[in-house]
């Protein structure tokens, strides 16, 4: 048969390679090329601009027809590899991110040469996905009764317990009649430092940004209780009802953490639903210099974690826990009961499409199971100690140089701060926005910057297992430099 479709030129095509000893010796070289990647990765900038050449690459038009793989992996090797945006590197601490590990980035390359999909089903990646759920749980002190699912990071994972929250507490069914159908409008709460994910969440459940009624907080930036409790009851006395209060443990401007038990107590007293955005915090549960802070996470009804944050996982992984699991199914699950299970055979697993929005689902747990087994969770909790450590090291340093002034003291392991040799207005911004800039282009560190208190500051988010102090050090020197320097080129505006 064969020989006939060949003598026809019909062979019939595949995405193998037509020779595997080659493919098997390119490999070897790109794992080569790997590990010499994460070994040297402190010696190269945190991250540069690309230049002309580099981005015409991703202007080309779509190819139709065939390179040589060890071609198209050259292309990758002097493009994408070499002009990352630098969060594996020791000095990055913008914004909020994991630095990878090297076990998660095999566990995701063997995910996808097993290439299951975690739709659900009965085969060893389903089983294994539930397990990293559990596992989240028992980092948390979360009861093993409760649901939950790996999502693609914390917005996701936010939203599959928001969601949970307004149909618990719609009082009608909202997935048979929809929102407009639910008699008094939800209101649901959180501090002014909420993170935008709970904007973009409010606006997909239909519920629209107003419902989020957003508490003041007080000089820490925690929510303000009292103002909470006042909140709620207005919003009853004008026809609404309160459903939910979202705590965040550990906001992106500051890592301030709210009073857990506090909001647990209340939305108890309240009869509202207690979510935890815990996407930056919840992980301090498994720190034991730390724990104390998450304290009452564990009464939540729902939480969102990142383990792309804190875990190192390489992206995209985050995971949604909530208390109530038949809650938790009853809000995305579309499996008739009936087909449930087969007694036996492939789809005799539990459907994992039925805890989220996702029919197909990737293999996001192998990259957690192989680091959280390769170093244990509790060296994952001795590295978050270390990151908070390593922040209240940098606050010191930045108090002791008269030319650089702290917002505040660090809760965890975000700091804030400016370099301010006594200027006012607007010149602040202008003079701490080149420092950060030019500490970029340098390749010399990855800055951010916010508003606290209504001022502008440069912010250091460590979460980071490469950085050293000798980083924090260099830091400062370097921000000190550039200061002196910036304004001694502009002396008329600073
Ligand atoms: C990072 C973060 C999120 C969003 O998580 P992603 O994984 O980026 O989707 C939500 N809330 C807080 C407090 C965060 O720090």
């Amino acid at each position: 048969m064969d020989m006939v479709l060949e003598t026809l030129g019909m062979t019939e095509e595949t995405l193998d390679p037509q020779d595997w000893a080659d493919v098997q010796a390119l490999s070897h070289r790109v794992i080569d090329d790997a590990v010499d990647y994460l070994r040297d990765v402190r010696d190269r900038p945190v991250w540069r601009e690309m230049p002309a050449d580099v981005r015409d690459v991703f202007t080309a038009p779509l190819p139709r027809s065939p390179s040589p793989l060890a071609a198209v992996y050259d292309e990758v090797s002097r493009t994408v590899m070499s002009y990352p945006m630098g969060n594996i590197h020791p000095r990055f601490w913008s914004w909020y991110m994991g630095s990878s590990n090297f076990a998660g980035a095999l566990g995701d390359f063997l995910a996808a040469i097993q290439g299951s999909n975690l739709g659900g089903g009965n085969h060893a990646a389903g089983l294994m996905d539930s397990q990293v759920v559990n596992w989240c749980k028992q980092m948390l002190g979360f009861p093993a009764s409760a649901g939950g699912t790996l999502v693609s990071g914390g917005s996701m994972a936010n939203i599959i317990g928001l969601t949970v929250a307004r149909n618990v507490k719609a009082g009608i069914d909202v997935r048979e009649h929809g929102v407009a159908a639910i008699e008094k409008p939800l209101r649901f709460y959180g501090s002014d430092q909420i993170h935008s994910c709970h904007r973009k969440a409010m606006e997909a459940l239909g519920l629209g940004n107003r419902a989020l009624h957003r508490i003041p907080t007080d000089a820490g930036l925690r929510m303000d209780i009292a103002a909470l409790r006042a909140a709620i009851a207005e919003d009853r006395a004008a026809g609404f009802k309160p459903a939910c209060v979202i705590g965040t443990a550990g906001t992106v401007n500051t890592g301030a953490i709210d009073d857990l038990r506090a909001l647990a107590k209340l939305a108890h007293e309240e009869d509202l639903w207690f979510h935890v955005d815990g996407c930056i915090g919840a992980l301090i549960a498994i720190a034991p210099e730390n724990a104390h802070r998450v304290a009452g996470i564990e009464w939540a009804d729902s939480v969102a974690l990142d383990p792309h944050k804190w875990l190192h996982a390489p992206f995209e992984v985050g995971c949604a826990l909530v208390r109530d699991a038949v809650a938790h199914r009853k809000t995305f699950a579309v499996t008739p009961e009936y087909l449930e299970s087969t007694p036996r055979g492939l789809a005799s697993g539990e459907w994992l499409h039925d805890y989220g929005l996702q029919t197909s689902r990737g293999f996001r747990a192998l990259k957690v199971w192989m680091a959280l087994k390769e170093h244990g969770a509790d060296k994952f909790g001795r590295l978050i100690d270390q990151n908070i450590a390593q922040a209240d090291y940098l606050a010191g340093l930045i108090e002791a140089e008269p030319e650089l002034e702290l917002a505040a003291l660090p809760t965890i392991n975000i700091v804030c701060f400016r370099y301010q040799p006594g200027l006012a207005g607007e010149a602040p911004k202008a003079l701490n926005t080149e420092i950060m800039l030019r500490l970029q282009e340098e390749g010399i560190a990855a800055l951010s910057d916010t508003t606290v208190h209504g001022q502008h500051w440069l912010r250091v988010a460590i979460t980071n297992h490469r950085t050293r102090r000798e980083d924090l050090d260099l830091l400062v020197r370097q921000v000190t430099r550039l200061g002196r320097q910036i304004a001694a080129e502009h002396p008329a505006s600073f």
